[in-house]
């Protein structure tokens, strides 16, 4: 069998060639490389395919997660409630400018935030009175949406600004609605690695709000005011380039088949893996987009023999994520300690992510179940 790529972005790419290389011939001709037709011809695509109003592109996931925070004027002295069973970019944007992050934790099943946890700390952060609550940044961890029937009305109760982390969520849904809907705002990533990626960084922020997606808009490029030599406030460059634009663009008429066969692929590995581990679950009424397949080992050393047996088959497998935010060195100050999110450090400990990819065969996922089943 020929090597096993985790993410087989070259597969992809042989698909998708003709497209992709036209794309790039035609930004390479016509020299307007940054803002670009093809971004806007992106933005207005994304809106149609998540039934968003506005859809701002930008340069990474992280700043689409900034750029929300920022408009909202959130900094020192407030409190953003994040899952610690993530990328940390999560928590990381709330304390670029200078707020919290109050980490609330997972569900065991679906690894997404837990909605009674969530209103928990917001309760136990409002009786404390140090920090005052003022966001929500819920993530759709592997594909899959978070809980939002349940946070919404956590985040109304309490006045709370909600945003969709969408890195991994985009091709999700819950009933009709699609990720990167949910909110006020959501936020994607291009990252290459993600189930919609372009070569490069990009990403995009989603609302709804006519004004505050004029004020992502300035936020983008430096705050700037009518025009680009005018700046009214502080913002970033955080801008998505043509060519990325011109390359998502093929990949996203491909994505719908790709993530029906990520779909597919998943059941197959569930089907043959159910008896022996615990295998993903997802919600009724819920549709992920399988960006990852992870399954849980019993314990740590487990996991290790497992992930061990696999690299010897020539399996590649990856650990999202080892360690949980709130044990990170850096939030050492924020007085967390182990035990405080039992949930995610059990699942730091025991997951473990399979091959998945739009591309990947039928052979290869029956060769790593065999491998599996075998151990
Ligand atoms: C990838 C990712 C991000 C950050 O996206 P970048 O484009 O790498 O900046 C944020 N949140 C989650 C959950 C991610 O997976």
């Amino acid at each position: 069998m020929k090597k096993i790529e985790f993410n087989d972005l070259g597969a992809q790419y042989r698909h998708l060639k003709d497209d992709i290389d036209k794309g790039i011939a035609e930004v390479l001709s016509d020299c307007h490389f940054i803002s670009g037709p093809q971004t806007v011809e992106l933005e207005q695509e994304l809106c149609k395919y998540t039934g968003r109003k506005y859809c701002i592109s930008t340069s990474n996931g992280t700043d689409s997660l900034l750029m929300p925070l920022m408009a909202k004027g959130i900094g020192p002295g407030d409190a953003v409630f994040v899952p610690p069973f993530t990328f940390f970019a999560t928590a990381e944007v709330a304390s670029l400018l200078g707020a919290t992050p109050v980490f609330c934790d997972v569900e065991e099943d679906t690894f997404n935030m837990d909605p009674k946890c969530l209103e928990k700390e917001v309760e136990r952060v409002v009786k404390e009175g140090k920090l005052k609550p003022k966001a929500v940044i819920a993530v759709d961890l592997f594909g899959q949406p978070a809980a939002f029937p349940e946070i919404e009305p956590i985040c109304k109760k309490y006045g709370l600004t909600l945003i969709e982390d969408a890195a991994q969520g985009f091709g999700g849904r819950i009933q009709d609605k699609k990720a990167c809907s949910f909110g006020d705002f959501s936020a994607t990533s291009f990252f290459p690695a993600k189930a919609l990626g372009c070569y490069g960084d990009g990403g995009a922020v989603f609302t709804d709000d006519e004004e505050q997606a004029a004020l992502l808009k300035s936020i983008r490029v430096h705050g700037k005011g009518s025009f680009k030599y005018e700046n009214v406030r502080i913002g970033l460059n955080a801008r998505l380039d043509t060519l990325q634009a011109a390359i998502l663009l093929p990949k996203l008429r491909a994505f719908d088949a790709e993530t029906e066969h990520r779909n597919w692929a998943a059941q197959r590995y569930s089907s043959q893996l159910k008896d022996k581990f615990q295998v993903p679950v997802v919600r009724d009424g819920y549709f992920s987009s399988f960006g990852y397949y992870t399954l849980k080992a019993e314990s740590e050393e487990q996991r290790t023999k497992i992930m061990a047996a696999l690299e010897a088959a020539g399996i590649p497998s990856i650990i999202y994520y080892p360690k949980p935010l709130h044990l990170q060195k850096v939030y050492e100050p924020l007085g967390y300690k182990e035990g405080d999110m039992p949930v995610s450090e059990k699942l730091c400990k025991t997951v473990f992510s399979l091959p998945m990819h739009g591309y990947i065969t039928e052979d290869v996922i029956d060769y790593i179940c065999k491998t599996l089943r075998n151990i």
